[in-house]
């Protein structure tokens, strides 16, 4: 059982509950009165012990991955959600995962969530669709619905419907990000910016649970094209690596291909690392949410040894293997085995660099965020990425506005030591590139926000600063306005340009 006892100070009320509830069986009621009453004030927050990594390993008792879908909804909150006065009515909840993806696992249900917390917890927030996430008149229509008990084909129209006004392809993924040969679009493979190429392999398209916040949601769902962002063709990767030579990394992505079993990532992942004129390539990413949702991945799982040595193999290959783990909560890692996890994985030379979105219900708190990358450098991960939520799915639910987010990112940040200013924040993954929100100033008597492209579709753009409008609603880059009287951004136009042309962004810049 893990010990808290430090007290860092907090605010969001007293969502301090998730360490409590969970983990303090060990805490003596004297001090939980005493963390009570600093609820309301800068308020307090737990934080484990200093985590101190046994290189022997910890012994982790294997545990069966079990899967649950919409249907296990009603079972689930009946045996789990706390017994009071008023039960809970599973129909919004089925409601909400009608229009949402849901899918989770014993994992999850069992030591993630904080059940004493709900609903309010935030990782009950993350992990099931929740009524609020769509809106009351299309909770109200699905819900009559399903209650007169309408064909399944009739409310399968009506979802339809709702999910296609969720702009369920931001920042233009299936136009502007997918690479050409011959006029022929290359399935399963975006190529925005010039160094980095994403590839979606086919069984790694689902993840270990669905977050609510998804931005991939729509892949779940199959609204519009299904099954666009896949491939099986580890040749064609590797041929499309070798002819664009500006292409230094290559960031495997999903859903999650840690889904994958070892061997099917070897398939992918092995050609890359022997092949002369694939010496360019420099970095090998694996984009996952494994390690707060199936830690067993790399510990228990049949082939968790093959793995690490699959890993070791990239590393002794003298590339850089990047695991590029998404982490919404602290309480993430906190079990024992997502830190044998973690520790497994730091043994075979792989860096583990962390990003999640800032998400309200889930981590709109600056103390949550402090904890968050503290803790992930006890435990030896990079803390690399804030993003801001992308403007699809529940935005209206998760959405903080960019002033908010900027104060959140600042609070946090001046409270870590140098060594976890590694992270970036608030950025935007919007069409042009990411755009990061350096933060608000005052120039020539004009508010303004300070903005700078982290990545851009013209690498020329990179770094450039450029400003907008102060606006303390916006949330998403498209509702900024340029500051000074400018009639457009200083990109806009070549962006219309990009849009026009025949190939992806990261195609028209690679070298000659
Ligand atoms: S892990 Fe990533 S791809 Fe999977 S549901 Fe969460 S955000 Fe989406």
């Amino acid at each position: 059982m893990l010990q808290f006892n430090k007290v860092l100070p907090r605010s969001l009320g007293c969502a301090r509950r998730w360490v409590t509830r969970r983990f303090m069986s060990t805490l003596n009621t004297q001090e939980e009165r005493k963390y009570d009453s600093t609820c309301n004030d800068v308020g307090s927050v737990n934080v484990p012990n200093p985590y101190i990594p046994n290189f022997a390993g910890e012994y982790i008792k294997p545990l069966q991955w079990k899967m649950y879908t919409k249907s296990h909804i009603p079972a689930i909150l009946n045996t789990y959600w706390p017994r009071g006065a008023q039960s809970v009515d599973p129909l919004p909840y089925l409601a909400a995962a009608s229009v949402l993806p849901m899918r989770t696992n014993n994992y999850v249900v069992t030591q993630l969530i904080d059940w004493s917390a709900v609903p309010d917890d935030p990782m009950f927030q993350l992990t099931f669709p929740q009524p609020g996430m769509v809106s009351p008149d299309d909770l109200h229509n699905i819900l009559n619905a399903m209650r007169d008990n309408k064909s399944r084909v009739s409310l399968r129209k009506k979802v339809e419907k709702i999910r296609t006004s969720m702009n369920p392809h931001p920042a233009n993924q299936k136009t502007m990000n997918v690479p050409r040969e011959n006029g022929e679009e290359l399935p399963g493979m975006q190529h925005k910016y010039r160094e980095t190429v994403l590839f979606f392999p086919a069984e790694g398209q689902w993840c270990h649970t669905f977050c609510t916040y998804c931005f991939r949601w729509a892949q779940f769902t199959a609204v519009g094209s299904p099954q666009a962002f896949q491939s099986y063709d580890s040749e064609k990767l590797a041929s499309y690596i070798r002819k664009h030579k500006g292409i230094r990394d290559v960031l495997f992505t999903g859903g999650d291909p840690m889904v994958m079993t070892t061997k099917q990532l070897e398939r992918y992942i092995h050609p890359l690392l022997q092949d002369p004129t694939l010496d360019h390539l420099r970095t090998i990413r694996i984009g996952t949410k494994s390690l707060a949702y199936w830690p067993y991945r790399y510990v228990t799982n049949d082939d968790a040894d093959d793995l690490l040595r699959l890993f070791e193999t990239v590393t002794m290959s003298g590339r850089h293997l990047a695991i590029m783990a998404h982490v919404s909560h602290p309480r993430e890692l906190q079990s024992p085995v997502v830190r044998e996890a973690i520790r497994r994985i730091r043994m075979t030379g792989a860096v583990i660099r962390s990003q999640a979105p800032l998400i309200h219900h889930v981590n709109a708190d600056p103390w949550v965020w402090v904890e968050m990358w503290q803790t992930q450098l006890s435990l030896g991960m990079i803390p690399y990425y804030m993003f801001v939520e992308r403007d699809t799915g529940a935005k209206h639910y998760f959405e903080v506005p960019l002033v908010e987010a900027s104060r959140i990112y600042h609070e946090a940040i001046r409270r870590v030591s140098g060594v976890a200013r590694t992270v970036r924040g608030p950025s935007m993954s919007a069409a042009p590139g990411k755009v990061h929100l350096l933060g608000t100033a005052e120039v020539a008597n004009e508010k303004v926000f300070v903005l700078q492209f982290l990545q851009a579709r013209n690498p020329q753009w990179t770094g450039r600063p450029f400003f907008a409008k102060y606006d303390k609603r916006a949330a998403w880059l498209d509702q900024l306005k340029p500051a000074f009287g400018e009639e457009q951004f200083f990109y806009e136009n070549e962006l219309k340009g990009l849009e026009d042309a025949e190939n992806s962004s990261g195609v028209l810049f690679q070298y000659q």
